[in-house]
């Protein structure tokens, strides 16, 4: 006998915490499989979290390592460009995915972690799933109503003939961080900064590089599009922790932990719901390749998935139309638009700089980029066109 549940959440992270939690809230039976362990353990992430992050998704704020106003951006020349906002916060991922899912399981949601998707494939109103319990050995059968895929960049839905997409490649970012902890605390101002970095590898490659303040480290670490050698990354991310040691810890020894992973920075992925079955997170496409901006997205989809399946109990098959037809509303504009403004800086790199000097001039102009779509009024989306055309005009000339 095959296993027969309602919902089936595949992934632990903050796409299928908040889908569990909130469907088993809801009374939905939820099954999550978690390939670690331990959820949230293995995550390789800067963890920074937008402004109410907290509040939005009922987690406690004793998640919060630091809050931090102050955004830093620092173009091609290492200019710093200051701007307010917020504040953003900081955490960790063992942190906040390991909350999340105590919370759901709290919910009742079922997580069994040490459980690997292999496959699925849809037979009759169900959706089967096969997946290797590492611990115990062995494959096992479960079917679902509805299943939620959130499985973050490391997704393999390639050759997948309903969600597959040829982009998916051309978006992966390759990813390097340290996590350095000082002996004695760095300079005040790191714990109350982000730093997002814009330069140029040795290879002229685009580099986008953070530095993200915890309680008791920085993640330091940097990104690239496609596949860079291991030892040439790590180069590049020595350079890169020397220039920021020389600002915030110099003469203060360290330990440095290396972690890596694979980050995503292209075009949503154009199907994302179909009978039955949904994409979420990072999966889905959801961050911004702007600035790697991914956990609001993953959490807030979680939230949709969940609604959907719930509201749709009496017709579970619909449960995936309402919930990519919420989804491209929501965040697929915003999405797409921030791939294009990455593509046409990265085209001339003197043009970060000219956009980072326009944010930090126009705290106006900083503030309506942050909100989104459905959060903008119609005065905000004037503004925002004329300092569009105006940075356009200046850009222009980088
Ligand atoms: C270096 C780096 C820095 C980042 N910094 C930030 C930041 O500061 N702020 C921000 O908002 N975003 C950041 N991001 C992006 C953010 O990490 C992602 O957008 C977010 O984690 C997406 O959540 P998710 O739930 O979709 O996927 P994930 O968090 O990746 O979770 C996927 C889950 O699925 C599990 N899984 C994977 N495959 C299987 C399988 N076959 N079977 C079972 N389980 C599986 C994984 O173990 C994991 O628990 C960063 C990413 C990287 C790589």
């Amino acid at each position: 006998m095959t296993e027969d549940v309602e919902f089936l959440i595949v992934g632990c992270g903050p796409a299928g915490g908040v889908a569990a939690r909130e469907a088993a809230r809801a009374g939905v039976r939820t099954v999550v499989l978690e390939k670690d362990s331990v959820v949230g353990a293995k995550r390789v992430c800067a963890a920074g979290l937008r402004p109410g992050f907290c509040e939005t998704f009922n987690l406690p704020r004793s998640l919060v390592h630091c809050d931090t106003p102050r955004l830093a951006l620092f173009d091609l020349e290492n200019r710093e460009h200051e701007v307010f906002f917020g504040p953003g916060h900081t955490t960790t991922r063992e942190e906040l995915d390991g909350e999340i899912g105590r919370l759901a399981a709290a919910e009742g949601a079922e997580i069994r972690t040490g459980m690997l998707f292999r496959s699925y494939e849809r037979s009759g109103d169900r959706t089967i799933v096969e997946y290797a319990d590492l611990a115990a050995g062995g494959r096992k059968r479960i079917s679902a109503r509805n299943v939620f895929f959130a499985q973050g960049a490391t997704v393999k839905l390639d050759g997948d003939e309903r969600f597959g997409f040829d982009g998916w490649r051309d978006g992966l970012l390759t990813t390097l961080q340290y996590r350095v902890y000082p002996d004695t605390p760095a300079k005040a101002v790191a714990y109350q900064t982000l730093e997002l970095h814009y330069y140029l590898a040795a290879d002229g490659r685009q580099i986008v590089a953070w530095m993200f303040p915890k309680r008791d480290h920085l993640a330091i670490g940097l990104g690239v599009r496609g596949k860079m050698p291991g030892a040439r990354l790590r180069e590049e991310l020595d350079t890169f922790e020397r220039r920021v040691r020389e600002r915030l810890y110099s003469g203060i020894p360290t330990t440095v932990k290396e972690e890596g992973h694979l980050l995503y920075g292209g075009h949503p992925r154009p199907r994302v719901a179909s009978e039955g079955a949904m994409v979420g997170g990072t999966a889905a496409g959801l961050v911004d390749a702007t600035n790697g901006e991914g956990i609001f997205e993953a959490a807030m989809s979680g939230r949709m998935a969940a609604a959907a399946v719930a509201q749709r109990r009496d017709a579970p098959a619909q449960a995936s139309t309402q919930y990519g037809r919420n989804l491209q509303r929501r965040f697929f504009g915003r999405l797409e638009h921030r791939v294009k403004l990455m593509r046409y800086l990265e085209k001339r790199p003197a043009r970060f700089g000219a956009l980072f000097e326009d944010l930090s001039r126009r705290p106006r102009f900083a503030e309506a980029l942050l909100l989104e779509n459905h959060e903008r009024r119609f005065g905000d989306r004037m503004f925002l066109w004329a300092q569009a055309l105006r940075f356009a005009a200046r850009a222009a000339n980088a």
